[in-house]
Order: C-alpha cells, then sequence, then structure tokens
C-alpha cells in the first residue's frame, strides 16, 4: 500500500510532462512559425501578385525583389519545419503544413518565372491561390470548393475524391490553422 503513494505523483509528473511536449511543439509550429510567418508571408506573395496585375500590362519583373525575398525565407521556413517531429495528435495538420509549404514554394517559383518574362507560368502562381471547380459525376453540379466544403458534393452529397488536394493555398492555409487550434483544444481539456 505504501508503494501507492510514490505512483501517483510519479504518473502526475508523467502527465505533466506530455503535457508540455506538446504544448512547446504547437507554440513552435503554430504560434512561431504558422501565425507570425508563414501567414504573412502568404499574404505578401498575394499582394505582390495582385500588384502585378493591378497595371497594364501586368508588371511582374516590378515584384522581383519580393518574389526572390519569399523564396529565401521559404526555404528557412521548411528547414525549421523539417526539424521538427510532430506529437501523434498533430501528425495530420503537420504533414499538410509540409504539403502546403512544398506548393508555396512552386508558387513562388512560378511567379520567379513570370518575373523573369514568362508570363504563362505567372498565371500559375495566381491560380495556386484559387479553389477549382469541381463538377459533380453523379449528378452534375458545379462545386465551388471553398474552406467549409470540400468534401462532399453541395447538392447529392456525393464524396468529392481528393477535394482537398483542388483547394487553393488561402484555403489550405485557414484548414491547418483551425486544425491546429482543435487539436490543441482537445489536448487542453483532457
Ligand atoms: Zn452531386
Amino acid at each position: 500500500m505504501k508503494k501507492m503513494f510514490w505512483i501517483i505523483p510519479l504518473m502526475i509528473l508523467l502527465l505533466v510532462g506530455c503535457g508540455s511536449d506538446y504544448r512547446k511543439y504547437y507554440e513552435q509550429v503554430h504560434d512561431k512559425l504558422l501565425m507570425e510567418q508563414i501567414a504573412p508571408l502568404h499574404d505578401e506573395l498575394l499582394t505582390a501578385l495582385n500588384d502585378a496585375m493591378d497595371v497594364t500590362p501586368p508588371d511582374d519583373a516590378a515584384q522581383k525583389p519580393k518574389y526572390d525575398q519569399i523564396a529565401t525565407r521559404t526555404d528557412e521556413i521548411i528547414g525549421e519545419v523539417s526539424k521538427l517531429k510532430p506529437p501523434e495528435e498533430f501528425k495530420n495538420p503537420h504533414t499538410k503544413l509540409v504539403a502546403y509549404l512544398e506548393d508555396f514554394k512552386n508558387a513562388d517559383l512560378n511567379a520567379q518565372k513570370a518575373a523573369a518574362g514568362d508570363r504563362n507560368t505567372g498565371k500559375l502562381a495566381r491560380d495556386a491561390f484559387k479553389s477549382q471547380m469541381v463538377v459533380c459525376g453523379k449528378c452534375g453540379t458545379e462545386n465551388y470548393l471553398d474552406r467549409y466544403n470540400y468534401t462532399e458534393c453541395s447538392n447529392c452529397k456525393t464524396e468529392i475524391a481528393g477535394g482537398y488536394e483542388k483547394l487553393g493555398l488561402t484555403d489550405k492555409l485557414k484548414i491547418i490553422e483551425d486544425e491546429f487550434y482543435g487539436k490543441k483544444m482537445i489536448l487542453d481539456n483532457k
């Protein structure tokens, strides 16, 4: 019976230990990287692309320093994220974040090509931010996918295969933010 008194504080210590582990990861990835760096970088690239479009004819060359700077910072962030090992509960949003960063990097590479005069590739950079329209194979309804609707047809509720992949970078980033936040809420309330 006396041994039990040791076990309880030990269990509490272990629980506290696990708790601070996920919090540490969350602070690093959600707070410091996602909210403070990735989200602003997302807005910077989108703004630079829109600024290029705001003039006639579109002038991507004027945005070249921005695109180059974004490329450097994206590589730094990818380096930091790939060093981190997510706790079990965050594996899903972590994988999504890594994929998002690769897509984002690709959009920026396309923007750099546009700045070098490749106009068609510049269009790809802008399109990466927008979600695609999906025609339902069953009922023919046009589904304009967004972060609230990408898993099933809005009319007949048939599953949209790979709906997440058809979302633009802006919707994907919001979903990733929501998933990180949602998982943390669950863990905090355990
Ligand atoms: Zn349908």
